[in-house]
């Protein structure tokens, strides 16, 4: 009797353990996980890597990393700073190289455009590879520029990155004191570009823009707006957040707001731990600019020389989920996703090392009390839904 009962405590310990493991992995391999933001074709191209070879230990991402994190549906950031010139035909560069990769493995990825196209990817298991472009300026004033990048599989554009376009003000500029706008917000020009995106079915992505320009945006737009990847200002107050304000208006939009990994956006301490970084090694980084690299790459070379020091600057992983926790109660479970950042950021978020630790967020959201339906909702549900409705026939 006292055998039998310790083989089913046993038996039944074994079941828990087993059946909760199981079950965060099942629901996270069954769901439909959409990243909409991931810059590992600029970070290919600077660092001459290929997305189809390990590079683990190198970046966050490659291919069969992403399969191993269960991404079923990955938008490749098409992206350049205003230094570059030309930025249209890098752009197209860009989109070159995420067609070259394509072709080398047709039967590993697929490009989609729309949701049907989608689903078919998904179905074949192959990687939904997706287009959106980060940074207005790349179409250089010109809405043909915009139609050919439609063409070509571009399904967003972030009006403006840091920069400003002509047309349209950035977070950055319209937090800048220093910096005295002429113009905040969109511009008549601005507003035909928002028209122009929903007429020919470009989703309008507002991570990035100033709050005048999300206003005017918000206020142009006919269709649900897309913020790829951002963050909770309340939460952490850095520059390019979104204010409780915004947030209600993209739930009231039907829109999504895709959550950014980056630990300066999920973090109010780290912004000081950032800037004691920078001050120990400015020297090293003025001669790294100097001599020609881009700010962006010239970070990323001394968080990978400072590998030590940069791991203690991580935010907690609990973070990611308080950020969205916040947004599903301000605003309800249909309006938020996952938009990593991962190869654009310098540093995610402790135990989020790379693209194959997403399950653990599908396990911290099971443990936070979502149920199966939210989470498919929030992993992609949402993108899928923006998506669709910005489909034009
Ligand atoms: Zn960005």
């Amino acid at each position: 009797m006292r055998m039998k009962r310790f083989f089913a405590v046993l038996a039944c310990a074994f079941f828990l353990i087993d059946g909760q493991g199981q079950s965060y992995k099942k629901i996270h391999f069954k769901s439909i996980l959409c990243d909409t933001h991931n810059d590992i074709i600029s970070t290919c191209l600077e660092k001459n890597y290929r997305f189809d070879e390990d590079l683990t230990g190198k970046t966050h991402s490659d291919l069969n990393r992403m399969f191993k994190g269960g991404i079923d549906v990955q938008v490749f950031s098409v992206w350049c700073d205003e230094t570059r010139q030309q930025p249209y035909q890098f752009a197209n560069r860009e989109i070159d190289t995420l067609y070259a990769w394509i072709a080398r493995n047709p039967t590993k990825m697929m490009l989609v455009t729309n949701r049907d196209e989608l689903s078919r990817a998904v179905k074949d298991h192959k990687l939904a590879s997706m287009i959106g472009v980060e940074g207005g300026h790349m179409i250089e004033d010109d809405l043909s520029k915009l139609d050919s990048l439609y063409k070509r599989g571009v399904r967003y554009m972030t009006l403006t990155w840091n920069n400003n376009t002509s047309w349209a003000t950035s977070a950055k500029s319209e937090t800048d004191t220093a910096q005295h706008l002429q113009h905040k917000g969109l511009t008549d020009f601005g507003k035909q570009v928002v028209q122009h995106m929903n007429a020919i079915g470009m989703m309008v992505d507002l991570s990035h823009v100033g709050e005048q320009t999300f206003w005017d945006a918000i206020k142009t737009t006919t269709k649900p707006v897309l913020v790829s990847h951002s963050c909770v200002y309340t939460l952490c107050p850095a520059f390019r957040n979104l204010k409780d304000e915004q947030i209600k208006a993209i739930a009231k939009n039907g829109g999504v707001i895709q959550l950014n990994f980056y630990s300066g956006f999920l973090d109010s301490t780290f912004a000081a731990k950032e800037k004691a970084f920078n001050q120990r090694h400015k020297a090293e980084k003025d001669s790294l600019m100097a001599a020609g690299k881009q700010e962006f790459f010239a970070d990323n070379y001394l968080f990978l020389k400072y590998a030590n020091e940069v791991a203690d600057m991580r935010a907690p992983f609990h973070l990611l989920l308080d950020h969205l926790d916040y947004i599903v109660k301000l605003a309800g479970v249909d309006h938020v996703g996952m938009g990593s950042d991962f190869d654009g950021i310098s540093f995610p978020p402790q135990q989020l090392d790379d693209v194959t630790a997403y399950p653990l967020i599908t396990k911290a959201l099971l443990e936070r009390g979502y149920s199966k339906a939210d989470i498919t909702k929030i992993l992609g549900g949402n993108f899928i839904r923006v998506l669709k409705a910005n489909e034009v026939k």
